[in-house]
């Protein structure tokens, strides 16, 4: 931990965009909207976003986070996360009576729809994503006996189908856009006929910070992402960095910067992941104005504007005053 009234980096150039999206935005004021709406305890199906302050603060106003809806005792609320769910979920949580709420970002439902049509349509679906990850758990739910995972380019020459002239691909939302780029290369030299709904499923949010972390990394010696270390967006952040020409580390907060990663910085540059808040943003660039940064400005790249509408389930109750 980096000790208080010494020398530090003279600029600090923040990435923009940086920080929340739309649909984590969405994610979190919907668990809010929840419990203002019917008091605590709102359970919420795994971590809302993946970010450790995040659920920590929604935690202390009443939300319940649990791994599974079996957790959730029978007929009680429970809002689903940001990165959504399958098929077998939303039965599990009608079978338990339970009042859902769904959270999943709209750019996640859409995916889910591309792969509920392929399948539908006969194709076996390549789905470039990271194993283990709610949500690939989740569009695979969608169609599990057409879907097959793909984590790299190098695993493109082992992927079997039943008919090569009919394969589709579909991607998580979170990826790095030049590694799934080559993924989707390999299967196009492999499948030549392979389809899909565009040239890949990767988020406005998630381009936009790539784009912005990339020439902030021309500029910095060293670049530090603000997210939790299980946010995908966020280890991308970390690795286009490095890939860019600067040292990178993530962190989830000022506390967790290290003396030695400053040694030699003159110029730090900070971005954080699409489900970090600002205020965590604003507390390393307070210690780094402590420790002397008197040069603080943006590197604005690209301007966002999207916002989604809450759940449906929650703009009723707010329309009828519940
Ligand atoms: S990172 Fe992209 S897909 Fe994920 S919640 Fe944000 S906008 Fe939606």
């Amino acid at each position: 931990m980096v000790e208080t009234a010494v020398s530090g980096p003279s600029r600090v150039l923040l990435a923009a965009p940086r920080g929340y999206c739309a649909g984590v935005d969405r994610a979190v004021q919907t668990v809010e909207r929840a419990l203002d709406l019917h008091g605590a305890p709102v359970y919420v199906r795994k971590e809302i976003v993946h970010n450790k302050h995040v659920v920590r603060e929604l935690a202390k106003r009443g939300a319940i986070f649990v791994e599974e809806e079996t957790e959730v005792p029978e007929g009680e609320m429970v809002v689903f996360s940001a990165h959504g769910v399958s098929p077998a979920v939303h039965d599990a949580a009608a079978s338990r009576q339970l009042r859902t709420i769904d959270a999943t970002c709209p750019l996640v439902t859409k995916v889910h729809v591309e792969a509920r049509r392929f399948a539908a349509d006969g194709y076996t679906i390549v789905m470039i994503g990271h194993e283990g990850h709610e949500e690939v758990e989740g569009t695979t739910g969608e169609a599990p006996g057409s879907i097959v995972l793909v984590q790299t380019a190098e695993e493109v020459k082992d992927v079997e189908v039943r008919d090569p002239d009919r394969v589709a691909f579909i991607t998580q939302t979170t990826l790095s856009v030049d590694e799934t780029a080559e993924i989707i290369a390999a299967l196009r030299a492999k499948f030549p006929a392979i389809v899909s709904s565009k040239s890949d499923d990767i988020c406005y949010a998630t381009t936009n910070r790539q784009i912005a972390v990339k020439q902030l990394a021309r500029e910095c010696d060293l670049v530090l992402v603000i997210g939790s270390t299980n946010s995908s967006n966020s280890n991308r952040l970390v690795e286009v960095a490095r890939e860019h020409g600067s040292a990178s580390h993530l962190i989830d907060n000022h506390t967790q910067v290290r003396e030695e990663w400053l040694d030699g910085v003159e110029t730090v540059g900070i971005t954080s992941g699409a489900s970090a808040p600002e205020e965590l943003v604003e507390q390393l660039v307070e210690l780094f104005r402590e420790r002397g940064a008197s040069d603080v400005s943006e590197l604005r790249t690209v301007d966002e504007d999207v916002r989604f509408m809450l759940p449906k389930e929650i703009r009723e109750q707010l329309a009828i005053g519940t």
